[in-house]
């Protein structure tokens, strides 16, 4: 999608700090953290919201985690804990329409959440 910020991030036509990619999924720091681990891990294709995926296009979802369980033991947030949050339409604070999971650690993280 040619206004989609991610998608511009994706295509490089944006620069971000890409700490993985592969065919299907890309994962970046946030640039405006808040965490000290904040990563947005995102699927390539573009879909707007999470509850917008097609029954076809849910194993993409297990790709986006496969790369966050990776990401979880590459920084090893494992033992100390982390987060991981969708937020979807305006209620949540969704700014960015292109899905992404944002992982959080480095940190402890209050509940119930703001
Ligand atoms: P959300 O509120 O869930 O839609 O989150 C969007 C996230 O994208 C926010 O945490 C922003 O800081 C982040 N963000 C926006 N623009 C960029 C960018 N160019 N590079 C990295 N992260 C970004
Ligand atoms: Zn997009």
């Amino acid at each position: 999608m040619t206004d989609c910020i991610f998608c511009k991030i994706i295509n490089k036509e944006i620069k971000s700090d890409i700490v993985y990619e592969d065919e299907d999924v890309l994962a970046f720091n946030d640039i405006d953290p808040k965490a000290p681990q904040h990563i947005l891990v995102i699927p390539k294709k573009h879909v707007a919201c999470l509850s917008d995926l097609g029954r076809p296009e849910l194993p993409l979802i297990a790709k986006v985690y496969g790369v966050i369980q990776k990401l979880v033991e590459d920084k090893k947030l494992k033992a100390a804990g982390y987060r991981v949050v969708v937020n979807e339409g305006k209620s949540a604070g969704q700014a960015v329409f292109h899905v992404h999971f944002h992982l959080l650690g480095g940190r402890d993280f209050s509940w119930p959440p703001g």
